[in-house]
């Protein structure tokens, strides 16, 4: 199948699969230049609890958002209806490859021809879906980081995606305040999960080899970047037996990586010391959330 870009997309609206963590968010920055966002989740509950989250949020952001204006967020639980006449489709539902897969085969059906298909997955490259898809020139990986304070964008082709589809994305994405970048070929990890995978990786190294401790390693990170926190606060943040899964990731593929960043994490996973949801991991001082 042939496909054209979408035409007047400024008038269309963007619809987002997944009403989440990550899917509210991204809804949320949609929603800055006066447009329409629909938000589809099975659960009809997350999807009002996704349009609560951008009512709350939305002021402060168009504030920051040169030119913005509010629009609108409404949440549906049918897919079909989520779909119609949307320029953009982002997923954003749990980071199952199958899930995923059955996803794309459904937006591949019912969105419109001209629709942009993109993935928010942190770890599949879209080259996992094209076998889903009809026209894997409209598919890619469109990956955000954590609006509205993390802003960056990966774009990254699943190999098939039509370069205009690319050049389109990086130039209106910014009007949405959305920074984006792209990897320039297939990378898991995209561009600054990597980055940032080296400085966890060493931060790591450097308390499992006896050199420093957390709390010092945290101290001069700030010092230095004036960040307001270091990579052990932020690892214990995300959740030690995520930091650990993400790593056995890149290990998996890389098998050189050293050894001593993942034994150090796999003593704090055995412990039940996994961070700030168990109250406590490199540090301690963390309320317990059940
Ligand atoms: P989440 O669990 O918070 O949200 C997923 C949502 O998808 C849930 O509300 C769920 O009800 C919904 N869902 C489940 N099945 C669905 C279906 N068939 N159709 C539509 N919605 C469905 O997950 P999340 O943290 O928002 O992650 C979503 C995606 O974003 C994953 O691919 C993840 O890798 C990626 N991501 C997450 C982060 C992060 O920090 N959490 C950052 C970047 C990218």
């Amino acid at each position: 199948m042939s496909f054209t870009l979408p035409s007047s997309h400024q008038d269309r609206p963007v619809a987002v699969i997944g009403a989440g963590t990550l899917g509210r968010r991204i809804a949320l920055m949609f929603a800055t230049r006066g447009g329409l966002v629909r938000v589809h989740d099975p659960s009809a509950e997350t999807g009002e609890a996704a349009c609560a989250y951008v009512a709350r949020e939305l002021p402060a952001v168009v504030r920051a958002t040169d030119g913005g204006r509010p629009g609108t967020v409404e949440a549906v639980t049918d897919l079909a209806a989520g779909l119609a006449d949307a320029w953009l489709v982002i997923e954003a539902v749990p980071e199952r490859l199958d899930l995923k897969k059955r996803i794309f085969a459904d937006l591949d059906r019912l969105a419109e021809p001209d629709a942009i298909l993109a993935s928010n997955s942190s770890s599949y490259a879209t080259s996992n879906l094209v076998d889903s898809v009809r026209s894997p020139e409209r598919l890619l990986n469109l990956h955000f980081y954590m609006p509205p304070r993390q802003n960056a964008a990966d774009v990254m082709s699943c190999g098939h995606t039509d370069p205009a589809v690319i050049e389109l994305l990086l130039k209106v994405l910014p009007d949405y305040g959305i920074h984006p970048f792209e990897a320039h070929r297939e990378s898991t990890g995209f561009i600054f999960n990597r980055v940032w995978a080296a400085i966890k990786r060493e931060s790591l190294a450097v308390v499992a080899e006896g050199v420093s401790t957390p709390a010092d390693i945290d101290r001069m990170w700030q010092v230095n970047t004036g960040a307001p926190a270091g990579p052990f606060r932020l690892m214990d943040a995300v959740g030690l037996d995520v930091v650990l899964d993400i790593e056995d990731h890149y290990a998996a593929e890389r098998p050189a990586l050293p050894e001593g960043p993942r034994e150090l994490l796999r003593e704090y996973v055995t412990a039940g010391r996994l961070g700030v949801k168990t109250g406590s991991g490199f540090y301690d001082d963390y309320q317990r959330q059940d």
